[in-house]
């Protein structure tokens, strides 16, 4: 079973594989450089060496960076529609130099201009993206709904995919806290099965890449993106349980990450425990 945390690579790259070892994980996700900054700073050979033997060493792989939050896929505007053109291709290009598997990104909004034009404007980036034939795969991260956000239901995301020329590299990443305050109530089985069924009828689980694990601090359809300890929000243990150990989700091979608070110390000790219980046992109903 494949369970980490976002780790930093402040001070070096390899701080994260070490990190990751540190909290016993067997994946990890990092943001290869500032999540809130457009610039891109170069890679040093040295440190994608050393990164990637760390790696080796440690037998990590399936790994998960996450592109910065400035880029918007959804928005025509020129010169937003440049910049994260150009910073989604950047961040692809640094995933294969590091071998990364992948890559999430928020779809993001189309201000007020409607889903249909933005997901045209979404389509027109990951085809850039296609055409320029990178081995990682792209994530597009279910949204939770807040004012004209795109891709927060399995139907958006679908329509997304249906309009590209090539899918093979266009994964999904299932945020649990994103898809329960978009309005999927996963405290409910029959919710659950449903939403599994939808997922795999209209995408299938073989394009689910990574499932980003936590509770939510806003209630079921919130629409609001606030992420919480395990356990301690409204989708809670029984409602994790009831996905992760879904008979369609709980053998799927791919990266379970926690991005949830760190407000202390032992924060992503006890979340991982959690995390380890919820998707293994012994942790029952
Ligand atoms: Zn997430
Ligand atoms: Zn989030």
């Amino acid at each position: 079973m494949l369970i980490g945390v976002h780790c930093s690579i402040s001070g070096g790259l390899v701080n994260a594989p070490l990190e990751a070892q540190s909290l016993s994980c067997s994946t990890y996700q990092i943001f290869t450089r500032s999540s809130r900054s457009w610039k891109t700073p170069e890679l040093k050979s040295e440190q994608v060496e050393l990164f990637k033997r760390k790696n080796k060493e440690l037998g990590f792989s399936n790994l998960v960076t996450h592109l910065p939050y400035l880029p918007n896929f959804a928005n025509p505007d020129k010169e937003i529609y440049s910049n994260s053109q150009h910073n989604l291709i950047e961040e692809a290009k640094r995933c294969d130099i590091l071998e990364v598997s992948n890559l999430v990104v928020h779809i993001g909004s189309h201000k007020g201009l409607g889903s249909k034009k933005g997901i045209l404007t979404v389509q027109s980036h990951l085809e850039k993206f296609i055409q320029s034939e990178f081995k990682v795969n792209i994530c597009l991260e279910i949204s939770a709904g807040s004012k004209n956000s795109v891709g927060s239901t399995i139907e958006e995301l679908q329509q997304i995919r249906d309009g590209l020329s090539e899918t093979s590299q266009i994964k999904i990443c299932l945020d649990t806290a994103h898809a329960f305050a978009s309005g999927y109530d996963f405290r409910n089985k029959e919710a659950v099965d449903t939403f599994t069924d939808e997922f795999e009828s209209l995408i299938g689980f073989k394009n689910l890449a990574v499932i980003h694990v936590n509770d939510s601090k806003v209630d079921v359809g919130g629409k609001v993106d606030r992420h919480e300890h395990l356990g301690k929000g409204y989708i809670g243990m029984q409602g994790l349980q009831n996905l992760l150990r879904h008979k369609k989700i709980v053998d799927l091979p791919i990266p379970r990450i926690l991005e949830t608070p760190r407000d202390t110390k032992e924060a992503d000790k006890i979340n991982l425990k959690i995390l380890s219980e919820i998707v293994n046992g012994p942790w029952q109903i």
